[in-house]
């Protein structure tokens, strides 16, 4: 598996620089060359198989050789180490519960995953990785706690004054060793374009090994495609699902779509926004306008211009009303 830049002027690499890049050269998202189809007995014989050997099956094209199969074994093991239940709510109704990390934040996932792969990639490499992280609530803690400790990485995290909870911001700033939290004086979007601008910044790059940890690094916005196997996994109705999925930069749900692709039955998505309504206004008007980002209570969704949309774009080839056909955008949490 290759990796291409989405603004297609900068080489193709593998899982492993990728990951270790978080963003092209030339500032674009890389993107998985293929999409693999998952085995049809994997997906109709989902509940046979450990959330292990599902996670092993799904990633394994995506690490495309980087890592050996007995390391991305451990790797995945340790990922999942938690459960994932689908709670039923009303007749026809689950919630997926995504909250039995360490950090209680899904991005737990992406973060463990991220984490031990970049340490392996580190093993015999002198030079420091440091990760620059914006947040504004759940990622910084749930980067922390999968990157407390790793040789060899160093993680910034960025997080807007007064914009997080108490128990984020004490997430955050408590972990000591290598990790360091800056409280920035603005929204979650000035201190996603600080990191920007620390990574197009030549002489920083120079001096350091700089990555990203948010869902842009392929390491971590490609994992989340597992809990779609798992709520599948647990599914008992006789009709594909319809997945509501709460959306700020779009990282979760474009996994998501990524695992229907490969395969996985869904019927519709729907990408659920707060006030922060750039994606649903695009919907609308099919003009792309981003926003100063709103803050609202539900702090993880505030995002006025989502990284991951550009990739939901290219999964549906720039084709717009294929991608409405999938998709349904709805306004909650106002
Ligand atoms: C991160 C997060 C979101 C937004 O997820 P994206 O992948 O950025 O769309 C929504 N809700 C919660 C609780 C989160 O932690």
């Amino acid at each position: 598996m290759q990796y291409y830049s989405l603004y297609k002027s900068a080489p193709t690499v593998s899982f492993r620089e990728a990951v270790i890049n978080g963003q092209a050269p030339d500032k674009g998202l890389y993107f998985p060359d293929n999409i693999p189809q998952v085995s049809k007995e994997l997906i109709r014989n989902l509940s046979a198989y450990s959330k292990e050997a599902i996670g092993f099956e799904v990633m394994k094209p995506y690490v495309g050789g980087s890592i050996p199969d007995d390391i991305l074994k451990k790797i995945v093991e340790e990922t999942v180490s938690f459960p994932f239940p689908l709670i039923h709510v009303d007749e026809h109704i689950y919630s997926l519960e995504l909250f039995h990390g360490p950090t209680y934040a899904f991005k737990d996932v992406g973060a463990r995953f991220m984490s031990r792969c970049l340490g392996y990639f580190n093993q015999n490499d002198s030079r420091k990785t440091t990760i620059l992280v914006a947040t504004s609530g759940d990622t910084g803690g749930a980067v922390a706690n999968g990157f407390l400790g790793v040789e060899g990485v160093d993680v910034i995290i960025l997080y807007p004054s007064g914009k997080v909870s108490p128990v984020q911001e004490l997430q955050l700033t408590t972990c000591g060793q290598n990790i360091t939290a800056l409280e920035i004086e603005g929204s979650f979007d000035d201190c996603q374009s600080i990191v920007k601008q620390a990574f197009a910044d030549n002489d920083l790059k120079e001096k350091y090994r700089l990555t990203s940890a948010n869902s842009i690094n392929v390491g971590r916005w490609l994992p989340q495609q597992l809990y779609y196997f798992y709520a599948l996994q647990q599914w008992k109705e006789n009709d594909a699902p319809v997945i509501s999925v709460p959306s700020g930069n779009f990282g979760n749900i474009c996994a998501g779509i990524v695992a229907y692709v490969s395969g996985l039955p869904v019927k519709h998505f729907i990408a659920a926004c707060n006030s922060n309504d750039t994606i649903p206004k695009f919907m609308a008007t099919e003009k792309y306008e981003p926003q100063e980002s709103v803050t609202t209570i539900s702090n993880a969704m505030d995002v006025g211009n989502p990284s991951n949309f550009v990739r939901i774009l290219e999964l549906f080839h720039q084709n717009i009303s294929e991608l409405k056909s999938l998709f349904i955008q709805r306004f909650c949490f106002r």
